[in-house]
């Protein structure tokens, strides 16, 4: 079926959806951390459908859920009571700290990003939001405003009202600090935290409170976060500096978003949630994704106090939200985490394969960065470790292939699109990771010759 579903794209598909490879995949099946094509070739999938299918495809639990549910009741709408929905917010919410314990159902990570921007905003009696350069937080027209990669002139489409702040990127911020990533990147850099590292997450600072004083308005509504940036190629901040950041919002009056679309639900390993992991207690988080291993779901959880202000200032409806069949599925996806151990392995196999990704950099001078956390890893290729000028996109895109060539299948972000970003299932395991790091072993190694 192959050249009459690239004709059906040619002639009824935007062009703007890229399909990654010069042959596109035309794929047939997936099963848990695997993906096979048409000619019936296996992929390790190291991108689980943009950092979505976390549990693994098909995972049979969550499958054999969804099938037990379909035969029963889809849809309702909010305006009628179904358990399973019900069920599947008292256990997610469990999982969340005081009092982050109200929970809206939305269908993607922009409606839920969009609503919390509508949260932030009727809370606050504000309306400036702001978020990072490099970020994404959606495509609708609201989370557009506070985009700034993977799409294309979203400021402008946006309209909206939203500030963008600089990005205390540790490897392309004009003051480094690297080292205070965290202990893991330490070792893999050879390097302490020292006070050289800490000063610039000091200056980071010092420009995240020129946007407050200079951009803004007096107040403002809210910021939002991504724990750790995903489209924009694995991006980590200096340590403790979203802590600071969070204080100085909140001291005028707005409040703290945390985007858990890519690093939530066990992704980066030592905690179920990204925001743990910097010490911080979010006022409203948003989630999509991983939350049901690739069905539509998103949810915005967030303190009675806003969502009492919330829905005092606004009627909000949503049609599709929270239907028993997505309850079902997001169910059986928290328990499949639980079961299957995938928090631990995503912070096991995670470090393990970070680490020997990290041994490419020694030998490759095209790898500038390697780094993440977890089973959310990036490798930033560059013309040189010393000049750090990104890889020319062909080169890039010849690597990429390579590696599917030989049944890796990799996903690709940051600002010139040059990074390779590694989310596979979270049931990976260390030998499909040995794997994997030989294929880019194989692919760079061919590429030097
Ligand atoms: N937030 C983050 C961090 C994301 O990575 C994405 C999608 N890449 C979104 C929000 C938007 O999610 P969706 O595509 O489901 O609207």
């Amino acid at each position: 079926p192959y050249n009459h579903i690239l004709k059906i794209r040619k002639q009824n598909f935007s062009p703007f959806i890229s399909t990654y490879f010069q042959k596109p995949l035309l794929l047939q099946q997936g099963y848990m951390q695997w993906l096979f094509d048409y000619e019936g070739r296996r992929y390790l999938d190291l991108f689980s459908g943009i950092v979505t299918v976390g549990v693994g495809h098909c995972h049979p639990k969550v499958t054999a859920a969804a099938q037990k549910q379909l035969g029963r009741l889809w849809h309702t709408s909010p305006a009628f009571i179904h358990p399973a929905i019900h069920e599947y917010a008292e256990k997610l919410t469990a999982l969340l700290p005081e009092p982050l314990k109200v929970i809206f159902f939305t269908n993607s990570g922009s409606e839920a990003n969009d609503m919390a921007m509508l949260m932030a905003r009727s809370f606050s009696q504000n309306v400036d939001i702001i978020s990072f350069r490099g970020a994404y937080h959606g495509c609708s027209p609201y989370t557009l405003g506070l985009t700034s990669v993977g799409a294309i002139k979203p400021r402008i489409a946006s309209g909206s009202s939203c500030q963008t702040t600089m990005c205390p990127d540790v490897f392309r911020g004009p003051w480094g600090g690297s080292q205070c990533r965290d202990s893991l990147v330490q070792t893999i850099r050879k390097c302490n935290c020292t006070p050289g590292c800490c000063k610039a997450k000091d200056q980071y600072i010092e420009e995240f409170k020129n946007t407050l004083h200079t951009v803004v308005a007096k107040e403002i509504a809210g910021f939002f976060a991504e724990p750790i940036q995903g489209v924009n190629g694995v991006v980590q901040y200096p340590k403790g500096f979203l802590k600071e950041a969070f204080q100085m919002v909140r001291e005028r009056g707005g409040v703290c978003i945390a985007d858990e679309v890519q690093t939530g639900f066990g992704r980066l390993g030592t905690h179920f949630w990204g925001f743990q992991s910097h010490g911080i207690l979010p006022d409203i988080v948003t989630m999509a994704k991983g939350i049901a291993n690739g069905f539509p779901m998103s949810a915005v959880v967030t303190t009675p106090e806003i969502a009492d202000a919330f829905t005092k200032h606004l009627n909000h409806f949503n049609t599709f939200a929270g239907n028993p069949l997505a309850g079902v599925i997001g169910s059986a996806v928290l328990d499949a985490i639980k079961e299957d151990g995938l928090q631990e392995n995503s912070q096991e196999t995670g470090s393990y394969m970070l680490l020997k990704l990290a041994k490419l950099r020694d030998e490759f001078e095209i790898v500038g960065d390697v780094r993440g956390k977890g089973l959310m890893m990036g490798i930033e290729m560059v013309q040189d470790q010393d000049s750090r000028q990104p890889l020319s996109l062909k080169e890039v895109n010849l690597i990429h292939e390579d590696c599917k060539d030989m049944g890796l299948i990799v996903g690709r972000g940051g600002l010139f699109n040059q990074t390779f970003r590694i989310a596979p299932p979270m049931c990976i395991t260390k030998q499909e990771a040995d794997f994997a790091v030989e294929v880019f072993h194989a692919a760079l190694s061919r590429h030097m010759e």
